[in-house]
């Protein structure tokens, strides 16, 4: 294990401004936090903060604006490389000064351009800082260049990472960049690594990377009190638990449904820290997490636990080089070997059965990807938090698949609960809320 952080104690002198009704501070063992100064409910928009920079996932090219990712028909393609689209030309204009790094050198590579979203990012970010004379509005309660980056608890698999992107960096940008020197930009890497979000659709579908300093203090918990959530490339930061002033406001880093070893697992591996949280400590939801059949002896249990945890590394590393069908296969295989064991409600038998579903809706097999889909609606709403944006999306996608297939009825009831979660982690005026009532007055 990872040893748990220590991040340097605050200097207020660093501070470049603040957030109405939240205070910077030392968190007690966390390092700096933020905290509210007055009480909220649940719903409550604790602060907005614009990305200080963002890419566009490659993938997403055509159906969101390469600029303020807004998601719309018709977008306007750039008349050079043809792969950057934008609302109109407003769009385009602004975003000109980060698509000039990438647009010729498209052109140019053809095919070969392939640099991480990372690498993407970072080129961004070299510009931007650039051009930049002030804090910018991202940069309010913390700068940029504040952001832990962890450079020495990165094993040798992680820097040769941060290496290869680099040599990218050089490879596709070296045109329009200054590059700093070796040490400082693998510094910047790995800020950026360690602090970077991914922005998500309502489906939880990847959109693309950003960097959001002032975000970047929020603290983790299992039990976070406050969810992000993203509107264009801004992030919005909304209470999902009643607060009161003085409290620390966290968001949870990392999907919650897996017990409390695997979270820490992935948390010490990407944000090098083990999480102290009350769920942490009390491990009350383990059991429901892991539940295996009556009469399943301990030795089994615990040689399938060790054998679920490999089959999701290896599907993971699987998802690149195997075709769909036999991706499905691994699963049904997976499936009924942990079957013989674990209940259907285990965590491990429920993330399969989500690759599965994923794997059908690629397909286009849409019976199989409901009939998944229907498998996990139950025990992600007993494990999930009422409030939880995997609830929702679960939701969202059943629901929309059921309207697919003409089951109008199962459909509605489905996105009617989706919208009752994000009314309250998106706030009523986002519009996915606007696209999900049109959606479910179609017939
Ligand atoms: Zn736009
Ligand atoms: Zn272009
Ligand atoms: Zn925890």
């Amino acid at each position: 294990m990872v040893p748990l952080e220590h991040r340097p104690p605050d200097s207020l002198s660093t501070m470049t401004g603040s957030i109405k009704g939240l205070e910077r501070f030392d968190s007690p063992g966390k390092g700096r936090g933020l905290r509210v100064l007055k009480a909220h409910k649940v719903g409550d928009l604790l602060f907005s903060c614009p990305a200080y920079s963002s890419v566009l996932a490659v993938e997403e090219r055509g159906d969101y604006c390469a600029f303020c990712f807004n998601r719309k028909k018709d977008l306007a393609r750039c008349g050079k490389c043809k792969k950057a689209f934008y609302c109109n030309a407003k769009c385009q204009k602004a975003d000109w000064i980060m698509h000039k790094l990438e647009c010729s050198a498209m052109v140019a590579f053809g095919e070969k351009w392939c640099p991480s979203e990372i690498t993407r990012l970072v080129a961004r970010i070299l510009v931007k800082k650039k051009s930049q004379k002030e804090p910018c509005l991202s940069e309010k309660m913390m700068q940029l260049g504040e952001m832990q980056s962890h450079l020495d608890d990165m094993d040798s698999e992680k820097r040769q990472t941060s290496e290869s992107d680099m040599a990218q960096l050089h490879h596709f940008y070296s045109k329009h960049l200054d590059f700093p020197d070796h040490q400082e930009l693998l510094h910047l890497f790995s800020q950026v690594s360690c602090n970077g979000f991914t922005i998500e659709d309502e489906e939880l579908s990847h959109l693309g990377t950003a960097v959001y300093p002032d975000v970047a203090l929020l603290n983790h918990s299992c039990l976070p009190n406050a969810i992000i959530t993203f509107k264009g490339t801004s992030a919005e930061i909304r209470a999902i638990k009643v607060m009161k002033p003085g409290d620390e406001v966290f968001i949870s880093y990392i999907d919650l449904l897996y017990p409390t070893d695997d979270r820490n697992n992935r948390l010490s591996d990407s944000y090098f820290f083990i999480c102290k949280c009350q769920e942490c400590k009390s491990r009350s939801q383990d059991k429901l997490k892991l539940k295996v059949q009556k009469r399943s002896k301990k030795e089994d249990v615990s040689s399938m636990e060790h054998y679920a945890r490999k089959a999701i590394q290896e599907f993971r590393a699987a998802k690149i080089c195997k075709t769909p069908s036999e991706l499905l296969d691994i699963c049904e295989q997976s499936l009924e070997k942990m079957g013989s064991v674990f209940e259907e409600s285990n965590v491990y038998m429920l993330h399969v059965m989500y690759q599965a579903m994923g794997v059908c809706l690629f397909m286009e097999d849409l019976e199989e990807a409901i009939r998944y889909g229907q498998k996990l609606i139950k025990p992600y709403s007993q494990l999930y938090s009422p409030l939880s944006l995997n609830l929702s999306s679960l939701f969202l996608k059943l629901g929309r698949l059921y309207l697919t297939v003409d089951k109008h009825p199962a459909g509605v009831n489905l996105l009617k609960k989706a919208m009752a979660i994000m009314e309250v982690v998106h706030g009523k005026d986002h519009p996915y809320l606007a696209e999900l009532s049109k959606q479910m007055k179609q017939k």
